[in-house]
């Protein structure tokens, strides 16, 4: 094994070992990987665009009984805090959000004991009767792996029923590290990895469009980083061929900021900044067959996003007029529409406005340009 036969394998499009991947991240330059992963966009997304996107994370509830370690926005039931959204918070919310130009909710929330498949049928029909024009890119696999067994039926049965209700597509939230060590240590009360992977199968079987992400740089090896992406690869290639599976990749360094992994077990975010770049190269390496890799500047900043445009990412994400997760574990950042465009152009792209299947959206005539911090 050396460093130019697997990069000539990787521009040949093959799938490279987890083994393989290891050895890259240990021995490759940052040049080198950003060189091949740049090349590697250029033939995946020919038109050299950067896409991004205008929408809205939105809570469901709080509430949460899988206590994981790096999080610090769930409270247990029956919490002072805890809160289940009503109907008209989403609709000023979602009125908000079409003054911004977007249109599209990213609905999240805890696992509440109480809140089964009923509940989000009801709600996404409720949505979508008030809004017909609405996205929903909604809950995760866990989420849904949860009401699975609380109401004890299949994944697919869960997931044919929200798709008859306005569920759009299925963000790959939850995923951490898929290897089910990192699981129990981090997210014992979440689905485990194999599980998180099964949703996602039975989600691409049903032609629903899912996305995949990654959660590093706390307890995992490096290894581990590596097996995830083997699998999500694995999960891809498993598609119907119509389907469209994994319509993007997006990893993320671990925000620590308050959580029990910092407190208590004293473990911080190490990703520096060309670690970070170095993973988004990888991952266009090791992920052939998902088209669009997304840059996390919520996460990272502006500027390590804007690297990562020439190390193999295609996307800049959204400008999240609202995030309630990541942002209360110490991610600072926030983008305009326009701040968003501008960091784009700044280092030499177009950007292009896009819905969540990846399509090309005209961007509308008169919208606010606000960020709202609750
Ligand atoms: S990350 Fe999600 S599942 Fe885990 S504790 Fe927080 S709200 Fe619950």
């Amino acid at each position: 094994m050396n460093t130019p036969e697997l990069l000539q394998k990787a521009l040949n499009f093959e799938f490279l070992t987890q083994e393989e991947g290891v050895f890259l991240y240990k021995e490759a330059s940052t040049a080198e990987l950003m060189f091949v992963a740049n090349e590697l966009r250029k033939k995946q997304v020919p038109h050299g665009k950067v896409t991004w996107i205008i929408d809205r994370n939105v809570n469901t509830t709080n509430v949460c009984i899988a206590n994981c370690k790096f999080c610090n926005f769930f409270r247990r039931p029956g919490h002072d805090e805890s809160y289940i959204t009503d109907i008209e918070t989403y609709k000023v919310k979602i009125e908000e959000t079409f003054r911004l130009g977007g249109e599209q909710l990213l609905l999240q929330g805890g696992h509440h004991p109480d809140l089964g498949l009923q509940f989000y049928s009801d709600l996404f029909k409720q949505l979508k009767e008030l809004y017909p024009n609405l996205k929903l890119h909604s809950l995760g696999p866990p989420e849904i792996a949860h009401i699975a067994k609380l109401e004890g039926i299949s994944h697919t049965e869960v997931l044919k029923s929200l798709i008859a209700s306005g569920l759009d597509s299925l963000p790959g939230a939850g995923a951490e590290i898929l290897n089910d060590r990192v699981r129990r240590l981090i997210s014992k009360g979440k689905c485990g990895g194999q599980e998180w992977l099964d949703v996602m199968r039975a989600a691409h079987q049903l032609h629903l469009t899912t996305s995949a992400t990654m959660m590093f740089g706390h307890i995992e090896t490096i290894e581990e980083r590596f097996e995830h992406l083997v699998w999500l690869r694995q999960v891809q290639s498993e598609k119907p061929e119509d389907a469209k599976g994994f319509l993007a990749f997006i990893p993320w360094p671990f925000q620590d900021d308050g959580t029990l992994l910092k407190k208590v077990r004293g473990i911080t975010n190490q990703v520096t900044g060309d670690e970070y770049i170095r993973m988004i190269a990888l991952s266009r390496i090791m992920l052939p067959n998902i088209k669009n890799i997304q840059a996390s500047w919520l996460t990272v900043g502006k500027q390590v996003a804007q690297i990562c445009l020439q190390a193999g990412a295609n996307d800049f994400g959204s400008i999240m007029i609202e995030e309630n997760v990541v942002s209360v574990a110490g991610a600072p950042h926030r983008f305009t529409s326009k701040g968003i465009q501008d960091a784009i152009k700044e280092v030499g792209f177009e950007p292009q406005l896009r819905t969540q299947q990846y399509e090309f959206r005209d961007l509308p005539e008169h919208i606010e340009q606000q960020v709202i911090n609750y």
